[in-house]
């Protein structure tokens, strides 16, 4: 294992990002005594705040975001007593010698987190580097989104290389923080009776699932400058294709894992104008109601006309050996009916069914992983319904719940973020994302907004509590396959 540090500074430290997991999640470090005794936490921002003030603000975001009994003024107290803050505009390259002065030896055990908008990540190297803070041995992680395309993402990436090299960069996509992603690598890896059956002869197709019933939340400047594509599939559900789809890694560690993923990204089949409109589906929210409750169209929430994208669906495939054939469904919206984050797999039917002559019916097996709200692994069996068969024998699917807060209840549910600090703090990056990744992920969504563009595709409205535009689902309808719902 690589150093521990002792000392992080976390940029953006007033901001929404660093009040509701940043700060809960170190607390909850903290609290389980996972902390390096001596780790000293620098918060920094441009909000003019001593150390007593931002302690008065950390607490109050503890108090508010975390989970509820959790909160314990004694652990707060040793926590609270970790932080400093020290006030300072990213684009004013003479501030960031107060930080070099309250650091003080650069070259020892330091991290820096950056939680700002990534316009601010080049600005925010080179003040580091002018006040000395790029030391060889400095730790640098990043919060998404890294850049808007390719070309703004290599930009981004070239400017942090320029001073921290690959092995030293930690890029957050903070899906790989949580435990069900997790252990989906155990499920695959740990067990025998899956991977004879992971490949195109026995999987029939993979959905994968992303559905929020919130809006824009406030962040709507960032979000229409974004869209569904780049918001959500060009990270965290790419990483969820790559993670369902890579080859056995030879070792859990960071070069085996990263290798075998970016294989996968590298080999999804490029959409491109031909089949851009068989293939993916866009759409923004109108006015609708959620639970009953009724919500504002996109435009009217954000207050103009917009083409940006609330929802995507996409049928892709992996052209390699493993996957040829078996297209991968990927749907993500905002003001769906319900949220829901899941992984579908769906196997074959069984060749040959021994019960036809019977009456009965097969279904073909599914494993569901559930990311949220709930996390949970479910294997969907055929069994048989009780009784004596005199008019047959009748069989029904039946789920094998391997939910994890039932199979780990005696485990505190953690925020995904405190694995991923844990691991930014002792210097491993086998849940960050490695610089190839993230290029392989824009170039697959690069291709797919240049195939928009040629065709004059834009967003198609779907009223808001609905599964999107009724053409995502003739996408699966005309494979003959629904969504899970
Ligand atoms: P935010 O609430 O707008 O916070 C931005 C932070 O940056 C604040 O602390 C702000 O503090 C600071 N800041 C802005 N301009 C600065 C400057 N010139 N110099 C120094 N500090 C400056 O944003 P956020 O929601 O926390 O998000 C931070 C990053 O994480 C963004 O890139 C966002 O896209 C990403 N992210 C956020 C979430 C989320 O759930 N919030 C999720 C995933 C990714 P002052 O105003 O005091 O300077």
């Amino acid at each position: 294992m690589a150093d521990r540090i002792s000392t992080l500074v976390m940029f953006g430290a007033t901001g929404d990002l660093a009040r509701r997991m940043l700060l809960p999640s170190l607390y909850g470090l903290d609290s389980d005594g996972l902390l390096p005794d001596n780790l000293r936490i620098i918060g920094t921002a441009r909000t003019a705040l001593d150390d007593a003030e931002f302690r008065k603000r950390a607490d109050a975001a503890l108090q508010e975001h975390l989970p509820e009994g959790f909160y314990s003024a004694g652990i707060a107290q040793r926590f609270l007593g970790r932080l400093h803050y020290v006030p300072l505009d990213i684009t004013e390259p003479q501030h960031f010698s107060d930080l070099a002065q309250a650091i003080g030896d650069a070259c020892h055990g330091v991290a820096i987190f950056l939680s700002t908008a990534p316009s601010l990540f080049k600005p925010t190297i080179d003040g580091l580097a002018g006040a000395g803070l790029a030391c060889p041995t400095v730790r640098m992680a990043l919060e998404k989104p890294l850049g808007t395309d390719l070309e703004s993402s290599r930009e981004i990436n070239d400017a942090v290389h320029a001073h921290f090299p690959e092995e030293r960069t930690f890029r957050i996509d903070h899906y790989l923080g949580k435990e069900t992603v997790q252990n989906l690598i155990a499920l695959r890896f740990a067990n025998l009776m899956f991977e004879p059956l992971w490949n195109s002869a026995h999987i029939d197709h993979v959905q994968i699932t992303v559905a929020e019933t919130v809006g824009l939340e406030g962040r709507g400047d960032y979000y229409d400058g974004s869209g569904a594509l780049r918001d959500m599939v060009q990270n965290h559900m790419l990483q969820l294709v790559a993670l369902v789809a890579m080859e056995p890694p030879s070792d859990f560690n960071a070069t085996a894992v990263r290798d075998e993923k970016v294989k996968v990204l590298r080999a999804l089949r490029p959409i491109t104008a031909a089949d851009v409109e068989a293939t993916t589906v866009t759409g923004q929210y109108a006015r609708g109601a959620i639970d009953g409750e009724p919500v504002p169209g996109y435009d009217d929430e954000i207050g103009r006309d917009s083409a940006t994208e609330t929802f995507v669906a996409i049928k892709a495939h992996i052209d390699n050996w493993r996957w040829k054939g078996v297209p991968f469904y990927l749907r993500t919206g905002k003001r769906m009916p319900m949220r829901d984050t899941e992984i579908f797999i769906q196997f074959k039917d069984v060749p040959y069914s021994i019960f036809a002559s019977r009456g009965a019916t097969t279904r073909p097996n599914k494993l569901i992983i559930g990311l949220q709200p709930e996390e949970s692994i479910e294997l969907r069996l055929m069994g048989k319904t009780p009784g004596l068969d005199r008019q047959g024998v009748r069989l029904r699917e039946i789920p094998l719940d391997i939910g994890l807060a039932n199979a780990f209840s005696e485990h505190r549910r953690r925020i995904a973020y405190e694995r991923l600090l844990l691991d930014l703090i002792e210097g491993d990056p086998t849940l960050f994302v490695r610089r190839d990744e993230v290029e392989a992920q824009w170039a697959w969504i690069d291709g797919i907004r240049a195939a928009w563009a040629e065709k004059g595709i834009g967003p198609r409205p779907y009223a808001a509590g609905t599964w999107g535009p009724s053409a995502a689902i003739a996408l699966t309808e005309r494979d003959g396959i629904s969504w899970h719902e």
